[in-house]
């Protein structure tokens, strides 16, 4: 790629810090810096292959669905196993990085908390 990398390309290579909570070949998950619910965490594909969720769902059906495998077993360890799961697509929806992720979302969310604009930066 010839674009700069990514903040989530960065932290795969471990050049910045970030709380780390699942990693295995394919994906790491790391607490959002921000939260926006008591449990936030973000799923990351490691490939910056794919920009959104769109993308990666077409490119990738099996990395899609291992995000979401993922998403599930750490609503599961780090809450009580609901959740809520948003992939902001595109910067007008939200999306700041341009690197698929998701936002595993869990522990007491109140209706009306989490507007897609709440997850913007
Ligand atoms: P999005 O706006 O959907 O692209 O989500 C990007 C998310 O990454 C935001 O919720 C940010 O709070 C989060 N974020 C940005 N930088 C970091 C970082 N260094 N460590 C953890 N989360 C981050």
């Amino acid at each position: 790629m010839t674009d700069s990398p990514t903040i989530f390309e960065r932290i795969i290579a471990r050049e910045i810090p970030a709380d780390i909570v699942f990693e295995n070949d394919s994906i790491i998950a790391i607490r959002d810096i921000a939260p926006k619910a008591p449990v936030h965490l973000l799923v990351i594909p490691k490939t910056a292959k794919y920009a959104n969720v769109s993308e990666l769902a077409t490119g990738d059906p099996a990395l899609l669905a291992e995000v979401v495998h993922v998403a599930r077993n750490l609503a599961i360890m780090h809450s009580n196993g609901e959740f809520r799961l948003i992939f902001n697509s595109g910067e007008s929806a939200g999306q700041t990085v341009l690197h698929v992720h998701a936002h595993v979302l869990s522990g007491e969310l109140h209706s009306g908390e989490l507007a897609e604009s709440s997850l913007a930066n």
